[in-house]
């Protein structure tokens, strides 16, 4: 399909800075109005992660201890889920177990943790363009979503009890992207994107989210943005551009629901997924073959992607998200718990082939068969460990995605937690448009979305890179 797009230099260009001031004098001003009185909550920071000790949850890190090697990463910070409106309370789900979001969040005042990571994850119609995390709420659900899942759960991050922790919300994973790339006239649509996006609840449900949870004083949202190889293609023809149109749909937010930009503390990619933070070994634009990689109509792991990785990915959207009304001091997160691609099959250099096919595929530490590819990737390893500001516009490399738990289910298992069969997590599965018609590239054997697989475990802890020692 991509084929036949014509890649426009320029495309991102320069964009002026939005203007910004008013931003920061409020919370400025906001900070001198909490910081006067000696009781009240400590003032909104800039990075939340700069010089915090991040919560780190129990039920995760019993797991993880309890496989083999599994102790050296097990005081890892990992995301929270609240994947349906019972783990608010605790619903001893697989999932979940016993720990409801004030158990966390009693747990990380008892660990002494100045930060903890919530992930909010139960829009309507949840997972639109797949099955594996379709969730309990129906698509036209969102007075539901508002008053019996946001609302509760800002009541309890509201205790004052809490008021000294900074409470970082990650705000519906794969959701928004999903009414830019999987919507008709497309060829990767399916009928519940164009239903999401026609009833307009995923919009109505994450502004709702944002400016309910970014109205307390001691919490930081980051909204989900997918990741490069989701929606890396800029273009002046809409039919091509999802990283421009993905940018302008967050910037439409603003206004929604009581949202402000001041509500947004930043950006979130690559959750849950698999793209690498740096291709060391090549550059998208790099010239193989007589012409650049990105401008090769015969080439299906570029094809016409403006970027290669996250890191130069997220830079970009940062820059465009400030264009489309984001405050300057934005940061992005990237989840780097399954983007390590270590083990026996990394490349150490680049490749000498001056074919670009195999120039690429040689050279590459992204080992996934397609960019699209999402469910238990065979193969992959953990990446980075969680650190605070690696690099200026990063505030933090993360693990939202626990490591260990399953994407979805190899096959059918009947389950009471709303989740869906999707084809992607079948090994045998030989794909659809929104993969290129590939094959999976998933493991075999693996449970329902959230749930443990040690298998997955060791296999990312073996490949780990950086490695783990
Ligand atoms: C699942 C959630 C789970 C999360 C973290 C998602 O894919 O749908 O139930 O909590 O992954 O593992």
């Amino acid at each position: 399909m991509s084929r036949s797009k014509q890649r426009r230099w320029g495309a991102i260009t320069a964009v002026a800075l939005a203007a910004t001031a008013g931003a920061v004098a409020v919370n400025t001003a906001g900070a001198e109005e909490v910081t006067s009185d000696a009781d009240a909550a400590q003032a909104k920071v800039d990075n939340p992660y700069e010089g915090a000790q991040v919560y780190v949850n129990p039920i995760w890190a019993a797991n993880a201890a309890a496989e083999p090697g599994g102790s050296a990463i097990a005081n890892e910070p990992t995301g929270v889920w609240l994947d349906q409106i019972s783990a608010i309370e605790g619903n001893d789900s697989p999932t979940t177990g016993s720990y409801g979001l004030a158990d966390h969040l009693d747990e990380a005042v008892a660990q002494g943790a100045d930060l903890i990571q919530v992930v909010i994850y139960n829009l309507p119609g949840r997972d639109c363009a797949a099955l594996a995390s379709n969730g309990e709420l129906a698509a036209d659900e969102i007075g539901r979503y508002k008053s019996e899942y946001i609302d509760e759960i800002v009541a309890i991050q509201a205790d004052p009890a809490y008021a000294d922790l900074r409470i970082v919300n990650v705000i519906e994973i794969d959701s928004l992207p999903n009414l830019i790339t999987n919507v008709s006239p497309r060829e990767t649509a399916t009928e519940q994107c164009d239903t999401m996006k026609a009833n307009g609840n995923y919009v109505d449900g994450v502004s709702y989210a944002v400016a309910e949870l970014g109205a307390l004083p001691n919490t930081y949202n980051y909204i989900d943005a997918g990741h490069h190889g989701w929606i890396g293609w800029g273009d002046d023809n809409p039919e091509y551009d999802n990283f421009r149109a993905s940018a302008a749909l967050f910037g439409s937010l603003i206004g929604q629901n009581g949202m402000t930009a001041d509500h947004v503390t930043g950006f979130i990619s690559n959750t849950a997924n698999y793209s690498v933070l740096e291709e060391p070994y090549w550059e998208v634009d790099q010239n193989v073959g007589g012409q650049p990689l990105n401008q090769n109509p015969d080439l299906p792991w570029v094809d016409w992607n403006d970027y290669n990785n996250e890191k130069d990915f997220t830079e970009a959207l940062r820059t465009e998200l400030i264009a489309n009304g984001f405050n300057s001091n934005i940061g992005m997160l990237i989840d780097t718990s399954r983007n390590g691609w270590g083990g026996d099959v990394r490349p150490t250099g680049p490749s000498s082939s001056t074919d670009p096919v195999t120039f690429v595929d040689e050279s590459r530490i992204d080992q996934r068969i397609q960019k699209g590819n999402w469910c238990n990737q065979a193969g992959a390893g953990l990446g980075e460990r969680p650190q605070a500001s690696p690099e200026a516009w990063i505030d933090a490399y993360v693990w939202i995605k626990p490591p260990g738990e399953s994407d979805g289910a190899s096959e059918e298992i009947p389950n009471d937690e709303g989740k869906g069969f999707d084809e992607m997590c079948d090994p045998d599965y030989q794909g659809n448009p929104r993969n290129g018609n590939n094959p999976s590239g998933a493991r075999d054997d693996m449970p329902i979305s959230g749930h443990w697989s040690s298998e997955q475990f060791q296999e990312l802890l073996e490949n780990a890179y950086p490695p783990v020692n």
